[in-house]
């Protein structure tokens, strides 16, 4: 079976003009003016697939649009226009039912949190599938790319991980959480923050970024692609709740924080001389920042433990064809 990468390589992938960047990062770049480009995304949420079909519809019109911000996090650009395309089963239309107030309320809450503006769309009736497409700003050659990691960098991760591959679990009744962790995961999965301060101010301290929709293994191997990089992390090292650490087995949470998904959080690579302005960054922002490893020369991706043993990964990351 192909994997979406290989589909997206094969039938989609084509040149493009010079001043675009096109398929491969987390967003497209055309140029606006002499001094700004346009950063360019699309997410869609699919019924059964991306989300339980009775969520909330305050926390989906939320998310629909979270995961939107996170690819312009990602780039270090600055949201500022969206396009909602929207396929409604009839059952959620009707003047009685308040889905689609509930939906919207959600969707503008965030969306006004950041001066988004919703400027088009399309409405159909059919199984229901969210589309979101987001336009942000950023000054000329300024976008955080994933093709840009360079040898000696640390990496370094934003938030915890795991959080929302927990809740799914717990949702798929898996494990049980306890009350106040499935809370606290429930709310990583359906409403995520994206990085979206984070990102603009890291245009001048990191050289590469992605956020991490597919788990971070699959997440940081775009990365090391892009760039013709290799790197070493350590497991141990990746940021994850006091309760993962605590009450989980290691296998279960190798898979939450390597492969599990829906994190939305940024992995980026900077310099080593940036470390102090990235930490008091971190501390501004009120964001935990948390350095897992290095890029190396070569192509592979090395996990290891804090005693430097290996560690290999069965399922590497979401794959909409494979998983
Ligand atoms: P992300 O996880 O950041 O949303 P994806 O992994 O979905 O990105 O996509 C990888 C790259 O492929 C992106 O640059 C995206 O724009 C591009 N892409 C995905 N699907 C298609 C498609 N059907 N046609 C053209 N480009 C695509
Ligand atoms: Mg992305």
């Amino acid at each position: 079976m192909p994997s979406e990468f290989d589909i997206i390589e094969r039938f989609f992938k084509k040149s493009v003009p010079n001043e675009i960047v096109g398929i491969g990062d987390d967003a497209a770049i055309i140029l606006a003016s002499q001094t700004i480009e346009f950063a360019i995304s699309t997410d869609t949420l699919v019924s059964g697939k991306h989300f339980f079909p009775d969520t909330d519809p305050y926390q989906l019109g939320f998310k629909s649009l979270a995961v939107n911000l996170s690819d312009m996090a990602a780039m270090g650009a600055k949201p500022r226009w969206s396009l909602l395309a929207l396929t409604l089963p009839k059952n959620l239309t009707g003047n009685d039912n308040p889905w689609l107030s509930n939906f919207s309320k959600g969707f503008f809450d965030l969306a006004n949190s950041y001066q988004v503006a919703l400027i088009g769309g399309d409405t159909t009736s059919g199984p229901l599938n969210i589309n979101v497409q987001i336009i942000g700003e950023i000054k000329r050659g300024k976008a955080l790319r994933r093709n840009n990691a360079q040898a000696d960098d640390d990496i370094w991760i934003s938030g915890q991980l795991g959080n929302a591959a927990l809740a799914l679990r717990h949702e798929r009744q898996h494990i049980i959480l306890p009350l106040e962790e499935k809370t606290r995961c429930l709310t990583a999965l359906l409403m995520p923050s994206a990085r979206v301060e984070l990102g603009q101010r890291l245009v001048d301290l990191a050289h590469s970024a992605i956020d991490i929709s597919d788990g971070l293994a699959a997440d940081l191997s775009h990365i090391l692609k892009a760039s013709e990089k290799a790197a070493c992390i350590n497991i141990d090292d990746v940021p994850c709740s006091p309760f993962v650490k605590e009450n989980l087995s290691q296998p279960l949470i190798r898979q939450c924080l390597l492969a599990g998904g829906d994190d939305y959080e940024l992995c980026f690579t900077a310099p080593e001389e940036n470390r102090n302005a990235i930490a008091s960054l971190g501390i501004e922002l009120n964001v935990s920042l948390t350095r897992i490893g290095k890029i190396l020369t070569g192509n592979q991706l090395i996990i290891e433990d804090s005693q430097g043993r290996s560690i290999s990964l069965d399922n590497k990351g979401y794959d909409h064809f494979i998983s």
